[in-house]
C-alpha cells in the first residue's frame, strides 16, 4: 500500500489491511509470522512541514527458534505507532543538523511518498524482542550429545571453559 503525497494533499489516507505470511519480508532472526498481520490507521501530509504522520496499529503473531534450545517460541505482536516522515531532499539542504532527543521518532521519506509495507517491518522489528527465550530458565541443548536439557537429563560431563584470560589476550 502505498501513501502518495499527492493523494493525501486531497485528504486524509484510512486504512485497514492485512498481511499475509511472507507478503512482508522480515530479515534476520528466521522470523516466521503466523497468520495475519492486521494494520490499521491513517496518514497524512502536513502541509505547513512537508512532513508525512502515519498513526496506526500492528497485530499479528511472530515466531522464531529459541535462543538457547532452538525450540520454537511464539511471541504476540501488538503495537501503536504514531510517526513523522519529512522529504529527504529538505533534509539535505540542511548541512548541519542539530541532533536532539525527539529527532529519533522522525524518519525519512523520498520521492512521492511512502510504502506502508517498509513502516510495518520496521515497526514489528522493533517491537520483537532482541533475545528469544521459550523460558526464564531455558537450560538450552547439551554442547556434549545435542539434547534438549529442558526435556531430558542427559548426564553428560561438561567443562566449565575459564574465560578469565580471553580479554586479556585480546590485548
Ligand atoms: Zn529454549
Ligand atoms: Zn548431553
Amino acid at each position: 500500500m502505498f501513501f502518495s503525497v499527492r493523494e493525501m494533499e486531497a485528504r486524509k489516507l484510512e486504512f485497514e489491511t492485512s498481511f499475509r505470511p511472507g507478503e512482508i519480508e522480515f530479515v534476520g532472526k528466521q522470523l516466521r509470522q503466523r497468520g495475519d498481520l492486521q494494520v490499521s490507521g491513517s496518514a497524512e501530509w502536513i502541509e505547513a512541514t512537508g512532513e508525512i504522520r502515519v498513526r496506526g496499529r500492528i497485530k499479528g503473531q511472530f515466531e522464531a527458534d529459541c535462543d538457547r534450545c532452538l525450540e520454537p517460541v511464539l511471541f504476540p505482536a501488538d503495537t501503536c505507532f504514531d510517526l513523522f516522515y519529512r522529504p529527504v531532499d529538505q533534509e539535505a539542504s540542511r548541512s548541519e543538523r542539530e541532533i536532539d532527543s525527539g529527532e529519533a521518532e522522525i524518519g525519512y521519506y523520498e520521492g512521492e511518498g511512502l510504502e506502508l509495507e517498509d513502516i510495518v517491518r520496521e515497526q514489528v522489528l522493533l517491537t520483537l524482542p532482541l533475545q528469544w527465550v521459550c523460558m526464564e530458565d531455558c537450560k538450552g541443548i547439551c554442547p556434549v550429545c545435542g539434547q534438549n536439557r529442558n526435556t531430558t537429563c542427559c548426564n553428560c560431563k561438561t567443562v566449565a571453559v575459564d574465560d578469565r584470560w580471553s580479554a586479556l589476550r585480546n590485548f
